[in-house]
């Protein structure tokens, strides 16, 4: 096996010539080799690691001067300009327009086409979205692609194994250290509002980034000042760490309700700070979704806004994943918890542990210690007649005989921890002592949905699941 594997690292599996496309067209992963993650980590080397002699050197000092200057101009500007009332309402309403234009556009959109958008609402998108200052259209997506498709490995450019400030803000401060993995934006570079972005990208986010905020405040009710240090620095500075929330917070805090092979995570508190990116664990599963909270109670303003652009004519097709799909998701998860559940717990011994004994030697036996028989399996009661319920006496005048009938209603209908309990103290089995196919009064009630791994299962093919295991059946 491992030779197989070592052969196909090493060569690239390219597509034969004449199925090439034209250049223009081609996705750039179209060539790629069936064992590309491998034949990368393999054949490219990452950069040497970044130490105390070298950190200078590492740095992406563009990105580190707008994520260290927005934040100061917002600080020193707010020690001298007084906070406007209408000027706050006005940086947290700019703030959700440029933080809709990332989540609704850049993510939902555009990196993984999750509905249509009219060309108006994709321009306003586009806009809204340079507003929030973090690269081009084009350029966001890609890097997104990349972390969707190669998730917590070393070709994922935010990959959350490298810690939560790696994730958030550190894979944009210091150089990668290996390029992000493929993936194609082939349908972003034809698409018109998309490359209209990139041309006038310079342009448009310091007219979206600071100048609209600042006329709006400043035409409105005459604060320029205002409109620049807080719908324009601090706004910006809120949004940035807002959005890379998702990739830091959303792989880091909450819980993994449809999967937990990878990081990402749900939690309320992400959503909330992430203008409802939160479900994140929901959204790796099932990326084309339109909507990060699947339930109408949870936080997710872009899925609100995207349904409401539909209602308005300016957006269609939403996709939606199946549902079955997604409750198969989660009732893994819940038969995983359950199985944790069950493994901590202790069961009657398996019937094949067991020794078969006759009925004679049954009755030799519990002349010296208290054996009763019930439903074929033979009982050491010692430990338990004085804390039957139903006295002490019941159990000793059953001491040697089989007390099946009066176990199961002749005398008292017993409750399910009953049995549960009464399995617990099983040492033998009767030899010919009970009937084939008697599974609910031979398999405790404790065991009759037992969760079984599937190579527990006889079939290799079937899933985790819960299934009567038929213990108890003699024979
Ligand atoms: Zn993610
Ligand atoms: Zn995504």
């Amino acid at each position: 096996m491992s030779s197989v594997v070592e052969t196909r690292t090493a060569t690239p599996l390219k597509t034969p010539a004449p199925l090439k496309m034209a250049k223009e067209e081609e996705p750039a992963d179209m060539n790629i080799p069936d064992n590309y993650v491998a034949w990368t980590l393999k054949t490219q080397k990452p950069l040497p690691p970044v130490t105390l002699n070298n950190w200078w050197k590492e740095l992406n000092y563009l990105s580190l001067s707008i994520l260290t200057i927005v934040p100061t101009i917002a600080i020193i500007g707010a020690c001298y300009v007084k906070l406007r009332w209408e000027t706050a309402v006005w940086s947290v309403l700019y703030y959700f327009v440029t933080g809709l234009g990332i989540t609704a556009g850049y993510h939902r959109l555009w990196a993984h086409r999750s509905y249509n958008a009219s060309k108006p609402l994709q321009y306003a998108l586009a806009a809204a979205g340079a507003g929030a200052v973090e690269g081009s259209i084009k350029w966001w997506s890609r890097g997104h692609r990349a972390h969707h498709r190669y998730t917590d490995t070393e070709l994922d450019p935010y990959n959350a194994h490298l810690g939560f400030w790696w994730s958030h803000v550190g894979w944009m401060i210091i150089k990668p250290r290996r390029k992000p993995g493929v993936a194609d934006v082939s349908d972003l570079s034809k698409n018109e509002v998309v490359r209209w972005q990139h041309r006038w990208y310079l342009q448009l986010i310091i007219g979206m980034g600071f100048l609209v905020p600042m006329a709006v405040a400043g035409l409105g009710w005459g604060d320029w000042a205002g409109g620049f240090i807080y719908a324009g620095a601090a706004r910006l500075c809120f949004v940035h760490h807002s959005t890379f929330c998702v990739n830091s917070l959303a792989h880091w805090l909450g819980e993994s309700p449809f999967d937990d092979k990878h990081t990402p995570r749900d939690h309320v508190v992400t959503a909330l700070v992430t203008i409802g990116e939160g479900y994140h664990n929901f959204h790796h599963q099932f990326p084309m979704d339109y909507r990060n909270a699947i339930k109408w109670y949870q936080y997710d303003p872009t899925k609100w806004f995207i349904w409401v652009c539909q209602q308005l004519g300016l957006a269609s097709h939403l996709k939606v994943f199946p549902e079955n799909e997604v409750r198969k998701g989660q009732l893994t998860m819940q038969l995983k918890r359950l199985r944790e559940t069950q493994e901590g717990l202790t069961f009657a011994p398996d019937v094949n542990e067991l020794p078969v004994i006759s009925w004679e030697s049954f009755q030799e036996q519990s002349t010296k210690r208290p054996l009763i028989v019930i439903g074929g399996f033979i009982h050491d009661v010692s430990d338990f007649m004085d804390e039957h319920p139903g006295g002490h006496h019941l159990i000793a005048k059953n001491i040697g005989r089989d007390a099946t009938t009066a176990f199961f209603g002749g005398v008292y209908d017993h409750s399910n921890a009953a049995h549960n309990w009464l399995s617990m103290m099983r040492v033998g089995v009767l030899h010919g002592g009970t009937q084939h196919g008697l599974d609910d009064k031979t398999v405790p009630p404790s065991q009759r949905l037992r969760i079984a791994r599937y190579n527990e299962l006889g079939s290799g093919n079937a899933s985790s699941t819960a299934w009567s295991d038929g213990e108890g059946l003699l024979g």
